[in-house]
């Protein structure tokens, strides 16, 4: 596609990439499980990988490469998959890369699911260290000789800590480990992930880039700045032609075709449909997660706030560096002891009471008896999550009606007490 700049990508890259028929601007729905060859050699060919095309839509389909497309433009990488969910696509990728033996070194404040997921796999002779990944000293001396990926996400869901990307970055780049990296909460628009090296991007698109709580989907991109050739666990079927495209060809076969957790037509189109909006979306919903940051910072009611975008957040300086574009949109607080923070929940009225985050809307909740309870009091302690902590996932209203929500529910529960 010719150089156009990012946000301009977001609304032709559909149509330019993909070149819809009848001169449609998205590409087709396309629901056929199944598909038609005249000539069967060319069925064979396509299923052997010698053309290009589609045998059975749980592989692919025309409505979900045409989404992969432009993911993988926005990104700058090499190819993508989606997947039915971001948790899908997170354990597909490790399902598919990771083999009994292998040591992995993750974040110690992974998202819930992901964290149980990785019991899981430990379940499989998988090693895995918990690190602190904000300190790039924990995570070198994590590492061993069979490690084989650094997993983290960008910012941590629901603390805000941020990790030390770039350092991550440079130590898989000389040491030939695969550095994984959940962009859930900063996608495309707000972190250039190949500027910190990053080599496989999984993304919720049910998050940020759907953007309206309609759609769940997830994916991976390989930025193409990891060499397969040197990773052992790819599959001698899969070490053909171009290198590059290793990984990927191991992922999409075993862990999309293999593992079966595909993405839907209708659903990616509802995705590409989100996606065209999503730097406005996020201008707006970092505007507004830093205004109601920096009123909940003052306000007598609240006694921390955990916000990138706040000069006291313990990694403000690095999030200045990464995010160019704004610190997202999911901030955590801690009420003052006096306040029942269910109470305080139910007193609020525009803001949902909820559990999602990059939605159009407004969203809170308790994370450490919802998403949290099942990792128990001990890992919550080490993932700084107390038990007062409300996650809230700011949304795209006007910012005084945002306020006025919060500032109600506080008088409520202020004159409560009296
Ligand atoms: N990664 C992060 C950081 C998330 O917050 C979530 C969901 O909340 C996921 C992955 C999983 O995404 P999905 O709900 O699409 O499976």
């Amino acid at each position: 596609m010719k150089k156009l700049a990012l946000d301009s990508k977001l609304v032709h890259a559909d149509r330019k990439i993909n070149k819809p028929q009848f001169g449609a601007v998205h590409e087709a729905t396309n629901n056929s499980v199944l598909f038609e060859f005249e000539d069967v050699q060319d069925l064979v060919d396509v299923f052997q990988g010698k053309k290009a095309g589609h045998v059975y839509s749980r592989s692919s389909s025309s409505s979900a490469v045409s989404l992969q497309n432009v993911l993988n433009e926005l990104d700058g990488g090499v190819g993508a998959v989606v997947f039915a969910t971001g948790m899908a696509a997170i354990s597909a990728t490790f399902l598919s890369l990771l083999r009994c033996g292998d040591h992995i070194v993750v974040s110690q404040y992974l998202f819930g699911n992901t964290r149980s997921f990785m019991a899981t796999i430990e379940g499989f002779g998988i090693s895995v260290s918990y690190v602190d990944v904000t300190d790039i000293n924990k995570v070198q001396e994590a590492c061993k000789a069979n490690t084989k990926m650094i997993f983290c996400e960008t910012i941590a869901n629901p603390v805000t800590q941020v990790s030390d990307l770039q350092g991550i970055g440079d130590w898989c780049e000389s040491h030939n480990i695969l550095f994984a990296l959940d962009n859930t909460m900063t996608p495309s628009v707000l972190l250039d992930a190949k500027a910190i090296k990053a080599s496989l991007l999984l993304t919720s698109l049910t998050k940020y880039i759907g953007g309206h709580g309609n759609v769940l989907g997830g994916v991976l991109v390989d930025t193409g700045l990891f060499n397969w050739a040197k990773y052992d666990n790819i599959d001698s079927n899969y070490r053909v032609e171009d290198e590059q495209q290793w990984g990927l060809t191991q992922i999409k076969k075993r862990g999309l075709r293999d593992m079966g957790a595909t993405l839907a037509p209708q659903s990616a189109h509802l995705v590409s449909i989100g996606l065209e909006t999503l730097t406005m979306r996020l201008r707006k919903i970092c505007a507004n997660a830093q205004a109601l940051a920096k009123y909940l910072s003052t306000h007598k009611g609240v006694d921390a706030v955990y916000y990138p975008g706040l000069q006291r957040h313990p990694q403000h300086v690095r999030a200045k560096e990464l995010f160019k574009r704004g610190f997202g949109g999911v901030l955590s607080v801690e009420l003052s002891a006096e306040i029942e923070p269910h109470a305080f929940l139910n007193a609020l009225s525009l803001v949902i009471s909820a559990t999602h985050l990059g939605d159009t809307r407004t969203l809170a909740l308790p994370a450490a008896s919802t998403i949290f309870f099942e990792n128990g009091a001990q890992e919550r302690k080490k993932m700084g999550i107390s038990d007062a902590l409300i996650r809230i996932s700011v949304g795209i209203e006007d910012i005084e009606d945002i306020l006025a929500d919060f500032d109600q529910a506080f008088a409520l529960l202020l004159i409560d007490r009296v």
